[in-house]
């Protein structure tokens, strides 16, 4: 595992395509700057590693648009010790942009290949989650609820409601939501009260499905 100046130039640039694309979150630039994605791929797809767009991890499953976590994590509005939940570790990216962000992070993967493997590559990065799980998402993580703030990386088809139950007041969830094969809606939901929650949507992005149950 390697990382060079070639490659922390290459971020300095994805880290700008990032901006010009209207993520002015400095912090979550930062982490783009500083998260070596190259290792998080495949190594045949190293070439693609800094072009923002999403590859293949195995299992069938895609690490994200660099511009889709910028998106994602930027509206989350992180503050340091936040507690995070993460739908969807896959290969671990957006959990470590969380960690760059000093959020205590928890992330649901539902293949056990990829939760076996990123379990295994985070902490040789030095990224260090609360805990990594191999479950459903959609009933996220009922132990450890509430949260500050709870991110689906993959499209859901509905708003799983344990996931809403278990946000703090204040807390935010950011989910793309709609069908399979079609775009997805990134939306927002605020919690004001115990019962009330506020709905922002954001246009379309495209994700591969969230899937129950384990795998
Ligand atoms: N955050 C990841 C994105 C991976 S793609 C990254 O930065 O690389 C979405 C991931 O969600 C896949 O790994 C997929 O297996 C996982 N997933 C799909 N349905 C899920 C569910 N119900 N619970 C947990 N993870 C799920």
């Amino acid at each position: 595992m390697k990382d060079t100046f070639k490659h922390k130039g290459m971020r300095n640039q994805l880290a700008q395509v990032v901006a010009n694309k209207g993520i002015i979150d400095e912090k979550v630039l930062d982490g783009i700057r500083a998260i070596p994605r190259h290792l998080f791929m495949d190594s045949s797809f190293e070439a693609h590693a800094y072009q923002d767009k999403a590859f293949p991890i195995g299992a069938d499953q895609t690490i994200s648009q660099p511009y889709t976590v910028a998106f994602q994590t930027q509206l989350l509005e992180i503050k340091k010790g936040a507690k995070i939940l993460e739908i969807g570790t896959g290969s671990g990216y957006q959990t470590a942009m969380l960690l760059e962000l000093g959020a205590k992070v928890y992330s649901i993967e539902r293949q056990k290949e990829l939760f076996k493997r990123t379990s295994l590559f985070l902490p040789k990065l030095g990224y260090r989650p609360k805990r990594l799980i191999f479950g459903d998402g959609y009933k996220g993580l009922e132990e450890e609820a509430p949260f500050d703030g709870i991110v689906v990386t993959a499209g859901a088809p509905f708003v799983p409601k344990p996931l809403l139950a278990q946000l703090k007041i204040g807390g935010k969830l950011v989910i793309p939501v709609g069908e399979n094969n079609k775009a997805q809606i990134m939306t927002l939901f605020v919690r004001t009260s115990e019962k009330e929650f506020t709905k922002k949507e954001f246009g379309e992005f495209r994700f591969v499905p969230m899937l129950e149950n384990k795998n």
